[in-house]
């Protein structure tokens, strides 16, 4: 359905999650993320063909960023549509050109140094999220404009955190934007609402100043990749508020913690700890590994908590 002039959102489940994909279409058919392997066939395709535009006629796909459920696609509209560009910014090409590469420097990332991979069946589940490599054709810096439309500019913005490389459209003509994970609240939610993943940013300093500069921007229309749709100042706001407030208590409670025992503790260690506090997660916990490594590098590098391999195993006390 169009939810702002040019702006088309889609839903799909994502096992017990929900996954939108966003387009704009104006004369030129701009696609902003893939899905998974079957998105584009199951979900993106018939939508275009509903409204008489013909998919392989997509001009440009916009990889927000390298997440198997975001680009999982790009081997499906490759396919069907061979003249389209696919574009992504340049600290995320890497990982979306070859679904090998993510696996290993993103997803199983925790593995050496933190004793902590996801289990073989998780793997074989991520991996079948992407088709095969497809490279990402146009790097990005941010800062972009793209004329959908002779009067629809669309901005780039960059927008890191989640990962080093992720970007938003924003549409300033409308006021609406297409940010997917840039803003992860306090968790990603299920079908019900109910809270089931921690949020994955994973760079602290600069998911704050994302944050910050999404407020700036007094959006009328938020689109995220895994929330409900967002409209009005006020409660775009309030979800930012939210977003910023889980990465101080997150913050808080890692320092607090590691200050109160003043012992060694490992990243798992620091998790079970934390997830009271900060969830509790349930089965998705271990996730946490993502936004407590990156308060836990920003303290360290901060001077304010101490880093020592132990047997192998990366650990953090209170510096004191
Ligand atoms: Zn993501």
């Amino acid at each position: 359905m169009e939810v702002a002039p040019g702006l088309h959102r889609l839903e799909m489940p994502l096992g017990n999650r929900v996954l939108y994909q966003h387009l704009f279409i104006g004369d030129r058919v701009v696609v902003i993320d893939t899905g998974i392997r079957e998105t584009p066939e199951t979900v993106i395709f018939p939508y275009l063909e509903s409204l008489g535009r013909d998919p392989a006629h997509i001009d440009l796909v916009l990889i927000s960023h390298a997440d198997a459920d975001h680009f999982g696609g790009n081997e499906a509209i490759r396919r069907k549509a061979p003249g389209a560009w696919i574009a992504a910014h340049r600290l995320d090409a890497r990982w979306i050109s070859d679904p090998a590469v993510i696996m290993e420097e993103r997803y199983n990332q925790f593995s050496a140094t933190h004793g902590m991979a996801y289990p073989d069946p998780v793997k074989t589940f991520l991996r079948n999220m992407m088709g095969a490599p497809v490279p990402v054709d146009l790097q990005l810096e941010g800062g972009e404009t793209i004329l959908v439309a002779p009067d629809r500019p669309l901005r780039i913005l960059h927008l890191p955190g989640h990962t080093r490389g992720h970007i938003g459209i924003y549409d300033p003509v409308h006021g609406s934007a297409v940010l997917t994970d840039s803003a992860l609240w306090k968790g990603l939610p299920d079908r019900e609402g109910n809270i089931v993943m921690p949020p994955t940013y994973c760079h602290t300093e600069t998911y704050r100043t994302t944050i910050r500069q999404v407020m700036n921007l007094e959006l009328e229309t938020l689109c995220l990749s895994h929330y409900p749709l967002m409209r009005g100042k006020n409660d775009i706001a309030d979800f930012l508020a939210e977003t910023r407030r889980f990465a101080e208590q997150a913050e808080e409670t890692v320092f607090s913690g590691l200050k109160k025992t003043g012992v060694w503790k490992s990243l798992k260690e620091i998790i079970t700890d934390a997830d009271p506090v900060l969830g509790p997660f349930g089965d998705a916990k271990d996730e946490l590994a993502y936004p407590l490594l990156g308060h836990l590098t920003e303290l360290a590098d901060e001077g304010r908590i101490e880093r020592a391999l132990h047997d192998d195993i990366t650990h953090w006390r209170y510096a004191r």
